[in-house]
């Protein structure tokens, strides 16, 4: 039967009709397609020998050559056959359970053995159970070479379909190998990247000589799979850019005239850099489609206020949007503040905002009167229009989905709107290429001046009296304190108990100090006059769940408790933490925890212990969770790799960028002879998985 890869998986020889409904339903391959696809998660090495010294517990699996000693079958407790392999650094165990008169009669004395297994400890002595064996051949050694290790499940091993059986069957498929594999990379591309073609790169990823030739060929499977989604992101956007054009905003001297009389402080180098990127495409003609990513209190409002100012100096309004009234209140508040020099009308529009008012705003909007407008949601309300829109600045705060995000302006049937969407949730590169990869992403990744880094330290339950006691010193010298509890949808009821017991020791503890407290379950005009208290410092403590996660900003609140910390995200401690550290004093962050915690929950206190950079914490966030959990991001198709890992893979993602890059610039719709392979597979894995074989 002549193979193709779509041949279903029950045809390729060792398989058959009842293995494949195993394969199908343990590991997803129905096809020859998927099984090549199905790659070894790791391997292992037969071409070298461990001495017995150098075992131990935690390698994977050792090779070991020596004599065999003693061999006895032990009747005590469960049969088994018991013996020694001896080399000239020491001595180790082997056990086997299974077919061992078998086994007994195979093992010589004074013939020297190659040994492979897995070390444990057993009794307090390095054992190997069911170590593999066989008479030491210098030759065999040499042909070895390594070995793959593919997942399986337990259904599977209990049909005799191990790691090994996975390689007997991908080994049957490499020799038939179906004849129209084609390589999809342009030749032109392989040559400047030295990448292996694509058959030896399948054969080898699967069955390697050495390390050096399965990193060719991993390298090449993952630039291929990264590349593609880079090629179809930056076709996107290379698409929108020619297509979209966005009104050019040329007139810099309102922006030139506050920044010589106004500028409350000097810019960061980052904020410079980062200001012009946005007025290059402000005037570019083009509509721009921008990420701003920067870390809590890196300055990104007054970044998004000089971008306004283009805008606005050229004749046209912007629109700030924020997730949360709390949140767009205080961005009124501040961009007000830098505006006051300037006689520029400015607004905000919320859910809350009374209908007389709102009846006013909605017609100066319209009639270009005010200039700047802040809001929630309520600005994509069909009822708000515009003289004319020039920049939408977005807010994302991760609560905004991407949809939403696409949508948002569209009913402006004239010249889409520049879009400026800012971020206070450091993403890791790998991860913004990926997730925002068709949007243009500039990075504040400079602290301002001057800021004294947040000391953050982990105390435990049971040293609450020394934390109250802090607390009472820091509130005497002048502060103010945020104790923060979790509040986790599935036990909401029990964290609201824990947050109001929570709440009632604290005001036994501090009977004379004036507290508030902020919760989900109060209304909206009660949590604004308590959190309107706290900003006052007529309150010296804020009792809070997680709202007071989004924005707020209090610089005489210097303290930061979290209660029950271990049950935070990482990305969520940091986002937590960034809420104090934003006036002149020393800032604290103290993480509670209890005395017994899991090793990722103490990973993750460490992490924010050891580091204050936002970026960090979210690459060590990716790392311990893996990116489909980041932020709550769901699994989406693009973060379906199948060998390519965003956590580790960031220089191949690179590479594999610019590689793309360079082809869009070129030839953006793919015409030219050699992008063909290029503009098929994009057409063809339109609604598969991107790693698709063909
Ligand atoms: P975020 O990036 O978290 O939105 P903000 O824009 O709120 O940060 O800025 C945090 C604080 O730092 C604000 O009080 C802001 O006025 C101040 N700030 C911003 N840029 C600078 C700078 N270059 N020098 C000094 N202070 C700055
Ligand atoms: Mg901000």
């Amino acid at each position: 039967m002549q193979l193709n890869f779509q041949t279903p998986i029950e045809y390729l020889k060792g398989v058959g009709p009842k293995k494949a409904i195993l394969l199908q339903k343990e590991l997803q391959i129905y096809n020859l397609a998927d099984l090549i696809q199905y790659y070894p998660f790791r391997y292992e090495d037969r071409t070298s020998f461990h001495k017995i010294i150098e075992v131990e517990e935690d390698l994977s699996y050792v090779q070991l050559k020596g004599y065999i000693q003693s061999p006895k079958i032990v009747a005590k407790g469960k049969k088994r056959l018991v013996a020694h392999l001896k080399d000239d650094t020491g001595i180790i165990t082997l056990v086997w359970f299974q077919k061992i008169q078998n086994i007994l009669k195979q093992l010589k004395p004074n013939l020297l053995y190659q040994v492979f297994g897995k070390p444990t400890i057993y009794n307090g002595i390095y054992t190997l159970v069911h170590p593999e064996f066989e008479i030491f051949n210098p030759e065999s050694v040499q042909e070895k070479k390594l070995i793959p290790v593919y997942h399986t499940t337990e259904k599977l091993k209990a049909n005799q379909m191990d790691s090994r059986y996975l390689r007997s069957i991908q080994k049957n498929l490499l020799e038939q190998f179906p004849s129209h594999l084609v390589e999809t990379l342009p030749n032109y591309l392989r040559e400047q990247y030295k990448i292996t073609d694509k058959r030896t790169a399948l054969s080898n990823v699967h069955f390697p000589n050495d390390f050096q030739i399965l990193q060719k060929a991993s390298f090449r499977l993952k630039f291929e799979e990264l590349f593609y989604i880079q090629l179809k992101l930056l076709q996107t956007r290379q698409l929108r850019l020619e297509k979209q054009i966005g009104d050019p905003y040329t007139d810099i001297k309102l922006l030139h005239y506050f920044y010589e009389t106004s500028m409350p402080f000097p810019l960061t180098a980052a904020q410079k850099r980062v200001v012009k990127e946005i007025y290059a495409d402000l005037r570019s003609g083009k509509q721009m489609n921008r990420l701003l990513q920067g870390d809590v209190g890196s300055g990104k409002t007054i970044v998004a206020f000089l971008a306004m100012l283009i805008v606005i100096g050229s004749g046209a309004q912007v629109a700030m949007m924020a997730p949360t009234e709390i949140l767009a209140e205080q961005h009124y508040k501040k961009l007000k503040e830098f505006a006051s020099s300037l006689s520029l009308r400015i607004a905000i529009l919320t859910g809350s905002t009374k209908s007389s008012e709102r009846k006013k705003i909605l017609e100066e909007l319209a009639k270009g009167d005010l200039q700047i407008i802040v809001g929630t949601h309520s600005l994509i309300n069909d009822a708000v229009i515009f003289q004319k829109l020039g920049l939408a600045i977005i807010d994302e705060q991760h609560r905004f989905g991407v949809m939403q995000r696409a949508k948002l302006w569209q009913k402006e049937n004239i010249t889409a709107p520049h879009v400026l969407i800012m971020s206070a949730t450091p993403i890791p590169r790998t991860l913004a290429m990926t997730l925002y990869g068709d949007l243009d992403i500039s990075i504040i990744d400079e602290m301002p001046a001057g800021r004294k880094p947040t000391k953050t330290l982990h105390y435990y339950d049971a040293q609450r009296l020394k934390v109250f006691r802090f607390i009472k010193d820091q509130i005497s010298l002048g502060r103010q304190v945020y104790i923060v509890y979790p509040l986790i949808e599935e036990s909401a009821k029990m964290d609201y108990k824990n947050l109001m017991d929570g709440y009632e020791s604290i005001c036994r503890a501090f009977p004379e100090i004036p507290l508030s407290i902020i919760h989900g379950k109060m209304k909206a005009s009660d949590k604004e006059y308590e959190m309107q208290r706290f900003a006052k410092g007529e309150t010296k403590i804020m009792v809070a769940t997680t709202v007071i996660e989004v924005g707020v900003n209090v610089p005489n609140a210097s303290v930061m408790i979290i209660e029950n910390a271990d049950r935070f995200g990482l990305s969520q401690l940091h986002q937590l933490r960034g809420r104090v550290g934003r006036g002149q004093d020393q800032a604290y962050c103290i993480l509670m925890t209890e005395y017994k915690l899991g090793t990722k929950s103490r990973d993750r206190i460490q992490a924010l212990v050891s580091t204050n950079n936002g970026f960090e914490i979210a690459d060590m966030d990716l790392r311990l969770r893996g990116p489909g959990d980041l932020m709550g991001i769901q699994q989406s198709g693009l973060l379906e790799l199948k060998i390519a890992d965003l956590s580790k893979d960031t220089h191949i993602l690179e590479i594999a960028r610019d590689a793309a890059k360079s082809v869009i610039k070129q030839d953006p719709l793919l015409e030219n002879s050699h992008h063909h392979i290029l503009k098929q597979r994009l057409e063809h894995t339109k609604n598969m998985s991107w790693g698709n074989i063909g």
